[in-house]
């Protein structure tokens, strides 16, 4: 549930880093980089805090950043998008997922999810009062399997929360999977939410934003954010794309969510976005070393982790090691280890016994700390 005892539950990132800091274990479980963001873009914030803007920015956020965000997205994924009505600012990508699932589901319908899934996305469909209908992927390539995904579509079928690249396991979805499903949701009329908010940070292959391949523009609807691609999880800068009259619903929710959202970190993102590229292709190339970091660190301990595209996470599978229960080893790494990862199952339903041995480490970390991680992992094993 998502309260008990008075309290709410916390997440399993906010529980990991809990568990971290107690133990004063090295944290590679929640998910943010522990270096910020660019300091152009640090400094652009400060100034927009001193001269303003401080008071509410427009629901639907400052028309600099929709237009911003618009020219981002057409210099980088080739979408034209009208700043105006197809662009919404929001608090984040989760504002946007549960703001589109709130606007957009019923009590008693179904969303689909590939399993694993990110917590929040579970989360908004709880609040809907919606049923959650989970298509497990499995190793090594974490791949869902389109037609298994449409065949769980029923008629109380509203909604497809995709994610890619997919947290936790890294995966990149190809353009032709990703055709297949629009046009089976299209045929079906279920909507599709596309949560793509590790966009720029795809080591192999190449991102293709789900509004690029919706033929009439009416299916999909994308959401994404500054957060992660310029290392400043904590600023909440984020959007929400599709058609106008879906845009116009989520609006009206995200309304009574938050209002608006922070203005003066909007008119940095704004200013910044047009001079990201060489930022962005830095942070990537940095990302990818401390991936393949990470990687070898849990090879040398004669693990066999998976080499994720793209994203901030490896995923890996205990079972060499005999466990067979990853939250149990995660606390036990933490513990003992002095490494704290977080385990996959709790990306999964409780029920599932999908991806139950296996660990996701992330690697959004400075490179010493990756290796000091390792190096206690190692002693450890
Ligand atoms: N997105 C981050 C992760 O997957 C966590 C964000 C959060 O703690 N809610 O680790």
């Amino acid at each position: 549930g998502l309260w008990h005892d008075g309290a709410p539950t916390p997440t399993i990132f906010e529980r990991m880093s809990a568990a971290a800091a107690e133990h004063e274990a090295v944290n590679l479980g929640q998910g943010f980089p522990d270096r910020d963001g660019p300091e152009q873009l640090l400094r652009l914030a400060a100034d927009a805090v001193l001269r303003g803007p401080n008071q509410y920015a427009p629901g639907a956020g400052l028309p600099a950043l929709r237009q911003a965000v618009a020219m981002h997205r057409t210099e980088h994924w080739g979408v034209t998008e009208d700043p105006e009505s197809e662009v919404l600012v929001t608090t984040g990508t989760t504002e946007a997922i549960t703001a589109t699932v709130l606007a957009f589901v019923e009590p008693g319908e179904e969303v689909i999810t590939v399993e694993p899934f990110y917590d929040a996305h579970a989360a908004a469909i709880a609040l809907a009062g919606a049923q959650h209908v989970r298509v497990p992927v499995s190793a090594p390539d974490f791949q869902p399997d389109p037609e298994r995904l449409l065949a769980a579509v029923t008629d109380r079928t509203r909604l497809l929360v995709l994610n890619t690249p997919h947290n936790p396991t890294g995966a990149v979805y190809p353009p032709a999977l990703l055709r297949r499903l629009i046009e089976g949701c299209a045929e079906r009329g279920v909507l599709v939410l596309s949560d793509e908010v590790y966009d720029h940070l795809v080591y192999d292959g190449e991102h293709v934003t789900l509004r690029a391949l919706d033929p009439t523009g009416e299916t999909v609807l994308t959401a994404s954010s500054a957060g992660k691609s310029f290392a400043v999880t904590g600023w909440k800068v984020g959007w929400l794309t599709g058609a106008a009259r879906h845009v116009a619903a989520v609006r009206a929710v995200k309304q009574y969510l938050t209002f608006s959202s922070g203005p003066a970190y909007q008119q940095a993102v704004a200013a910044y976005l047009p001079q990201s590229g060489p930022f962005l292709a830095e942070q990537r190339a940095r990302l990818r070393r401390q991936r393949d970091l990470l990687v070898d660190g849990l090879r040398a301990v004669g693990l066999e982790p998976t080499v994720p595209q793209a994203g901030y996470f490896v995923t890996v599978d205990l079972t060499p090691w005999g466990t067979t229960d990853a939250m149990a080893a995660a606390l036990e790494w933490t513990r003992s280890a002095g490494v704290t990862p977080v385990p996959v199952s709790a990306l999964c339903a409780s029920s599932s016994e999908t991806l139950s041995s296996w660990l996701r480490l992330a690697f959004c970390k400075e490179p010493d700390v990756l290796a000091e991680g390792m190096q206690r992992l190692a002693r450890h094993a």
